[in-house]
């Protein structure tokens, strides 16, 4: 059994639907179960549609609906003719389920409804699909996932029972292998014992092919991406960015923990508990190998290079000029808490705590106000994180020439620098 993962980017065209067919047309007799996402950009859309309608703009929520509806209502005309009518009544189930909800006024918390709408993109997207692939002859059977993974009510961050989600896989799922090799679901999400629907957090498909892999003892995952494996740095950032064959679980982790946005950081830890190895291949040239995540230590790694755009350096100097120690810390981490903000990096002076986090204007003005009976507070913006994993000293001074530092934390191996580009 193989788990392939094909997320928003493989599905954003009807050429790239059919390139899906594709390429599993050449693992026509192997056991595969494939996890959709919600095509293209979809899930920003979705979210759209969420704002709307909890800051209770009904009408325009219905509007920004319509426009993702139409998109796959249209989708479904170019790539199913034969069983055309039958999928148009699946697709307009799941409008509905959806339109109900945007006619009422929202009485729950934001991420609850997030969830039940949200979700809605993976569900079309992975009916559409299965539809396509019976067209071009690669018999399959689509399943909710909401009936396999089980997750608490945690909204917008599920977290899974494996226990019931395993004997929903044994009692559920692996009888359908009996009569298709092909078994299309979603990913990203999952369902209460409320029958509620959860998602897993943004870019969570990655993440649920790891939980399936888990649970079934699958050979591998393959993610299916638009670039040609795993690089050390984001090729639309540095064009010169280089593939690399052979990772380790531990390096992934690493990357996916300082920013990287290749692979969903959860999905290592689910794979490297039963040893199953991680491909991550090109869906546009079938000949590269793409990159082997394992257990293998690979010791020839070039410089890795993470960035993170749009940070805030925010500096909090004691107002009565006391140490920056246990007390003004643990009120800063109480705020911090309260407002549900990350520090990507800290540091501590004799009367100053800096923190650099996400540059969202909201929370840094709440921030402030709650910091400012403690601490005078300073803001920069407009600033970018980079990390590098692996550095020379030749890259440092390289980098050092071309912007102005104004943060910095290393260790051995780790370099993180704060910047303003220049
Ligand atoms: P999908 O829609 O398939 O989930 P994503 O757009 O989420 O695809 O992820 C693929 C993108 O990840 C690539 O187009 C690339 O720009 C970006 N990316 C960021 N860091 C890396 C990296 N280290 N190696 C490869 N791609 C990276
Ligand atoms: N569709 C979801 C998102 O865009 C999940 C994913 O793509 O992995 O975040
Ligand atoms: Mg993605």
């Amino acid at each position: 059994m193989k788990v392939f993962k094909f997320g928003g980017t493989s599905t954003n065209s009807y050429e790239r639907v059919k390139n899906l067919a594709h390429i599993l047309n050449f693992h026509k007799d192997e056991k595969i179960l494939i996890v959709i996402s919600a095509m293209g950009k979809m899930t920003n859309g979705l979210e759209k549609v969420v704002d709307a309608f909890y800051e209770q703009r009904n009408e325009d929520a219905l509007k920004l609906f319509k426009k993702i509806k139409d998109y796959h209502l249209n989708q479904l005309k170019y790539l199913v003719t034969l069983h055309w009518e039958k999928a148009t009544n699946q697709l307009n189930d799941f409008f509905t389920e959806v339109e109900w909800l945007l006619h009422d006024k929202p009485v729950k918390d934001y991420n609850y409804y997030y969830d039940q709408i949200v979700c809605v993109g993976e569900l079309l997207s992975s009916t559409l699909i299965s539809y396509f692939l019976d067209e071009e002859k690669l018999p399959n059977q689509w399943i909710d996932v909401r009936d396999l993974i089980r997750t608490d009510d945690t909204f917008r961050d599920g977290k899974v029972d494996w226990g019931v989600s395993k004997k929903f896989v044994s009692e559920k799922l692996l009888p359908l292998f009996q009569q298709n090799n092909f078994v299309v679901t979603q990913g990203f999400m999952g369902g209460t014992d409320e029958n509620e629907s959860t998602t897993l957090g943004r870019e969570g498909s990655d993440y649920t092919a790891a939980i399936f892999a888990d649970l079934l003892d699958a050979e591998s995952v393959t993610i299916w991406k638009d670039v040609d494996g795993v690089m050390n740095a984001d090729p639309k950032e540095f064009p010169g960015a280089k593939t690399i064959d052979e990772l380790s679980y531990k390096e992934v982790i690493e990357m996916a923990y300082y920013g990287a946005k290749v692979i969903h950081p959860k999905t290592i830890k689910p794979l490297q508990n039963k040893n199953i190895p991680l491909f991550v291949r090109s869906f546009l040239d079938l000949r590269l190998p793409g990159t082997v995540i394992s257990n293998k230590q690979n010791h020839h790694l070039p410089v890795m290079m993470i960035t993170k755009q749009n940070q805030a350096l925010i500096t909090l100097q004691t107002i009565d000029f006391s140490f920056a120690e246990a007390k003004p810390v643990n009120l800063l981490h109480e705020i911090l808490d309260e407002l549900s903000i990350k520090p990507n990096l800290t540091q501590n002076g004799a009367i100053t705590l800096m923190i650099c986090i996400d540059d969202v204007a909201e929370k840094i003005e709440k921030l402030a106000i709650l910091a400012s009976s403690f601490f005078n507070v300073n803001i920069q913006k407009g600033l970018m994180l980079l990390t590098l994993r692996h550095y020379t000293k030749e890259y440092l001074k390289m980098n050092e020439a071309n912007h102005e530092i104004i943060m910095e934390q290393r260790t051995s191996d780790t370099i993180q620098q704060l910047m303003k580009l220049t």
